[in-house]
């Protein structure tokens, strides 16, 4: 059991108020709150043990460098890869798939060749593909969803052809909060004889993940959504493919020598992280995945999971309420509308009230479309939340309801 009120303790912004209000936190699947240890160990580095990392051969260049690299092996650890060569840091998930989506393409890829992908995307597992499609001549073939936002397997297979290169799909929708069976559809993209790269943004905060047991060839995550800093993020990939991919951008860290006759490059992960890395952001990273791991993924995900159901069944007591996403597997994520209120007004009444939802397509047109809406109100839920947070959300959705429907 994890002991809420002294966790809230550890996240100082917490305590905030919003126009005299307590501020309820609930867009956690856009970005979440920081723990204080994340925020001192930011600071104890600057202070402490600042200097550009990999090649200085003095001595707090060196202690910088062990940092980053310890980091590197705690986040290997987290995810259960084989070795931390296999760990790349990067900006964020965006551009770990950015980063895929050009290397494998390049490598890989050719006129006509085909990348799967499904209609419950984050715009960043779309555009990517569409930069190289457009590039390359390559096109995307998108899995379809049913009615209650979960992907439709036997649709998925069915996209496969002799064309097919690569799988890339999200691990949790950020819209529908849908977990998705990761391991079939991981199985089904090999049975074919393709790779395929998960989009782990919303999957990493709140389920456990073990990327060898799942046996993905590219994982993608973010680090400002799992308690750490923003501005970094992890690509794992399995050795041997990271091996054939070629660099993604040049620049120092990446190469092992430079001339103007020929270049050659580094050993992984230096391949892929040119110029200087963001050395204070991995070790940030690497103590926000050590605050989660002392909390135990387990616990916050059977923590979570009440929320959700809480937030649920009060939810749909409110007249007019119309839920998106009701998959058998789902995670701490609700977007919903009532009656006719649009959802900015919605999001904009309930922060007036102190409470942070967020409004829109949630960089899902794709999803909207498919929906046929323009856009949800979402609320999302960590382990900081409470269930009297979530009385106090419904009482305001039923006040603004009762403010525009007038009854
Ligand atoms: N994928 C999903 C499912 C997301 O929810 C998000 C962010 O909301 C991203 C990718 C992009 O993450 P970032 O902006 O941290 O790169």
């Amino acid at each position: 059991m994890l002991d809420i009120q002294s966790i809230r303790k550890d996240f100082p912004i917490l305590q905030r108020t919003i126009y005299d209000h307590p501020l309820i936190y609930f867009d956690n699947s856009a970005t979440t709150q920081k723990p204080r240890c994340v925020v001192e160990k930011i600071e104890e580095e600057y202070y402490n043990v600042n200097a550009n990392i990999h090649r200085g051969v003095h001595f707090l260049s060196q202690q910088a460098t062990e940092a980053h690299e310890e980091a590197r092996k705690t986040v290997q650890r987290f995810l259960n890869a084989r070795s931390p060569s296999e760990i790349i840091f990067t900006r964020g998930t965006t551009e770990a798939i950015n980063l895929v989506a050009s290397s494998f393409t390049d490598a890989c890829m050719s006129v006509g060749d085909e990348v799967i992908v499904s209609v419950m995307e984050h715009h960043s597992n779309i555009v990517p593909w569409q930069i190289q499609a457009a590039k390359k001549g390559i096109s995307l073939k998108v899995v379809p969803i049913n009615e209650r936002g979960e992907l439709i397997v036997e649709e998925y297979e069915k996209l496969f052809s002799e064309k097919t290169r690569l799988v890339s799909l999200t691990h949790v929708s950020n819209v529908l909060g849908t977990v998705n069976p990761i391991r079939q559809l991981i199985d089904i993209a090999h049975n074919h004889g393709v790779p395929i790269l998960i989009d782990g943004a919303q999957a990493v905060p709140h389920i456990p993940v073990d990327v060898q047991a799942l046996d993905a060839e590219f994982y993608a995550f973010s680090g400002h959504k799992i308690y750490g800093p923003t501005g970094i993020g992890i690509l794992y990939g399995k050795e041997e493919w990271l091996d054939r991919l070629p660099p993604y951008q040049g620049g120092g860290e990446m190469i092992a020598s430079v001339s103007f006759e020929k270049t050659t490059f580094n050993e992984l992960p230096f391949k892929f992280e040119a110029g200087t890395p963001d050395y204070i952001g991995s070790t940030a990273l690497a103590e926000a995945l050590r605050y989660v791991s002392r909390l135990g993924i387990n616990e916050i995900a059977a923590y979570e999971h009440s929320l959700l159901q809480y937030a649920t069944e009060q939810l749909k007591q409110i007249e007019g309420t119309r839920i998106f996403g009701e998959a058998a597997e789902k995670s701490s994520v609700i977007s919903f509308l009532i009656g006719s209120i649009h959802h900015y007004d919605m999001g904009m009444l309930l922060d007036r009230l102190g409470i942070a939802v967020r409004t829109g397509h949630h960089c899902a047109e794709p999803l909207m479309h498919a929906m046929g809406i323009e856009g949800t109100v979402r609320a999302s839920f960590a382990f900081y939340n409470t269930i009297e947070e979530i009385d106090s959300f419904i009482a305001a959705v039923e006040r603004v309801r009762k403010m525009f429907l007038n009854k």
